[in-house]
């Protein structure tokens, strides 16, 4: 089977338009640097979409006819966007999930300390990283300070062109002899990637002395104590914005591309969506799934059911409990999430025809999982049927993979979490090289189709 590449197809209003979508990524990405933030950019956007929030609508006793559209926060980390379509969503509903947290580094709860006349941050990192690539390099800090009376101080330090960066140490090559010889995951230990801070004592303290300079500058600068750190989610991720990436602009180098290409890809096919589709449309963007979909806010929550509950409630004569089963049964889905695109510098980690080609367009993952499929949802053949039509009709240009070499590794996705309800989910999304490194690459063709792919799924799928 052979796959044509995307951009061969494109004529001049095709590239204009690619070129668009690949500028607002880009901006969605450097707004987006944690799940908080994309879910702040997400919401702020839907607004001005006309969406309005579920609890409002709920409160107000209003009902929701086919055409509104509606949005839930999850604590501020997940969303959920709903277009409510003609057909009773006990027929089911058109899904388009992704995740929008990433690999990082978190800031402990009990962080700073002094050594040698530098002052430290020490963390504990989130995901699946090699660690050895989060040294040496610019990193910019994330997140949320809560102090004790519940007010919230939002922190951005390192992104502005004036702004300082931060980051982890590495030792020297001259001096590596025994490094070298480690294995890739002990050159850099988990509790050794601790992130220098300050560098110049408090004049006047005997005691921790840039330690305590530290402690000054985030009092008089940012309004945050030492305490407060036990109340807060600090994120350190590369520092800086996605770039164009190759001498032809056909690719993005950014941090986060796992799994923000497939959320912004989502977002811009629901927001283009220009009449009021035959089923419901949903635009999930969970959180947690790097650390395997857990916590209140991660896709093996109750949000997204109790939303659906909510949703019938609010668009049925009457609510039972056996219509929301048909209405979570009934669905389609496409879990959108990021594939290992195939790497001709790592040829042996791939075989080859069953591998994601960056710019053959938008993947389609049968399955994820490890050896023997291990762990995956494995979509079935009677899904992947309708799926290509619709693909084929709206001449999208996608391709089929799997996630490497049978038993060379493996990965999961949210897939696995929808399908419990008994809805037909495949993994959906990107090719990525690098996954999971500080900057990753996309081509922008597979951005482009991805939009297309969802928008035809939402419009289509039945
Ligand atoms: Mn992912
Ligand atoms: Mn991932």
């Amino acid at each position: 089977m052979y796959r044509e590449n995307a951009w061969k197809a494109y004529d001049e209003t095709a590239l204009a338009k690619l070129e668009q979508t690949a500028k607002n990524y880009r901006h969605f990405l450097d707004n987006g640097k944690t799940e908080r933030e994309c879910a702040a950019y997400t919401i702020a956007a839907a607004k001005e979409q006309g969406y309005q929030d579920l609890k409002d609508i709920i409160k107000a006793g209003k009902r929701l006819q086919p055409g509104d559209k509606v949005y839930v926060d999850c604590m501020g980390k997940a969303v959920m966007l709903f277009y409510i379509g003609k057909n009773s969503m006990e027929k089911g509903i058109n899904i388009v999930g992704s995740h929008i947290d990433s690999p990082r580094i978190d800031i402990k709860q009990n962080p700073f300390y002094e050594d040698s006349g530098f002052a430290y941050a020490d963390t504990h990192y989130y995901g699946g990283i090699k660690k050895y690539q989060w040294v040496a390099r610019a990193l910019a800090l994330h997140g949320v300070v809560v102090k004790k009376d519940g007010s919230v101080i939002t922190l951005a330090i390192g992104e502005k062109d004036d702004d300082p960066v931060v980051g982890i140490s590495d030792l020297l090559i001259h001096l590596s002899r025994d490094q070298m010889g480690k294995k890739a995951s002990e050159v850099i230990g988990g509790e050794d990637l601790d992130i220098m801070l300050c560098g110049k004592p408090l004049a006047g303290e005997e005691k921790e002395p840039v330690k305590a300079a530290l402690l000054k500058i985030l009092k008089e600068q940012y309004n945050v104590e030492e305490e407060d750190l036990v109340s807060a989610e600090i994120e350190a991720v590369p520092a800086g914005p996605a770039r164009d990436y190759g001498l032809d602009r056909s690719m993005i180098l950014g941090y986060g591309h796992d799994d923000r290409v497939c959320a912004y890809a989502s977002l811009e096919a629901l927001f283009g969506l220009e009449e009021v589709p035959e089923y419901t449309c949903c635009c999930l963007m969970a959180d947690k799934e790097e650390i395997g979909s857990v916590g209140a806010t991660g896709m093996r929550a109750m949000y997204f059911e109790n939303a659906m509950a909510e949703l019938l409630n609010l668009t049925e004569e009457s609510y039972s409990d056996l219509m929301l089963r048909h209405a979570l049964a009934n669905s389609r889905m496409l879990s959108c999430d990021v594939s290992a695109g195939f790497d001709p510098l790592f040829a042996g980690a791939f075989e080859k025809k069953n591998a994601a080609i960056l710019g053959n367009g938008v993947c389609f993952n049968k399955f994820t999982g490890s050896g023997g499929k291990s762990g995956s949802n494995d979509a079935n053949a009677e899904y992947i049927s309708k799926l290509r039509k619709i693909m084929d009709d709206h001449q999208i240009a996608w391709q089929t993979a799997e996630l490497g070499r049978v038993d060379v590794g493996g990965g999961g996705t949210i897939a696995y979490v929808c399908a419990l309800y008994g809805m037909e989910v495949i993994d959906s999304g990107v090719a990525v090289l690098s996954m999971h490194a500080p900057l990753e690459v996309i081509n922008k063709a597979d951005l482009y189709e991805a939009v297309k792919a969802y928008a035809a799924f939402m419009k289509d799928a039945k």
